[in-house]
């Protein structure tokens, strides 16, 4: 049943209607919370294959991030302690929601950037974190295969944030500054 709705939600002339008509089935997850949550705190494991739930959980969190307003989501943020993320990547052209399995960094620039960051895990809270510009990194993508992707900027970010949930690391753990109130940073990232 989740196949043929992908087909049609994915294959359709009438996308935007099929997928109206289809989120209405996916399941919104309930996102933890807490800085000193155990389901957080956990290092998480590696996904040996790709199977069925996995895809039923990225279609679930992918559903979750987007209602909650979020540009990336970690599965120990919905209670599963495996290696998956989902990140928002964006270039001129285009906006993609790209879900990774097992992703792992394999260099990163010594040039580093300071911005403000939030975490759907940790609501009303933004600290500035520095973190590397450029970022190398290996992932599996939904087919089982093995992509490499070099990223900067926004992109880089919210994937070494999301791969820190992954280590049951928390934007806090890495922040330069205070914790500032939500309206002063309104527009910065929710990851
Ligand atoms: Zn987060």
């Amino acid at each position: 049943m989740l196949l043929f709705q992908i087909q049609l939600r994915y294959n359709t002339s009438s996308k935007k209607l099929f997928s109206l008509f289809f989120l209405k089935f996916i399941k919104m997850l309930k996102v933890e919370t807490g800085s000193d949550n155990q389901i957080l705190r956990t290092k998480s494991v590696p996904i040996p294959k790709i199977v069925a739930k996995h895809q039923a959980l990225i279609d679930e969190m992918r559903e979750t991030m987007q209602r909650e307003d979020g540009v990336g989501l970690a599965a120990p943020q919905v209670g599963q302690n495996i290696r998956l993320i989902l990140v928002t990547l964006v270039n001129a052209k285009e906006r993609a929601i790209v879900p990774m399995i097992n992703p792992e960094i394999l260099r990163i620039s010594e040039k580093e950037v300071c911005l403000e960051e939030g975490c759907l895990s940790l609501p009303g809270k933004f600290a500035e974190v520095l973190r590397s510009e450029e970022i190398t990194l290996k992932y599996i993508n939904t087919k089982g295969q093995e992509k490499i992707l070099s990223l900067s900027g926004m992109n880089a970010r919210v994937v070494l944030h999301e791969i820190d949930h992954l280590d049951g690391i928390l934007f806090i753990d890495r922040m330069v500054e205070h914790i500032g109130p939500l309206q002063k940073l309104k527009s910065k990232l929710y990851l």
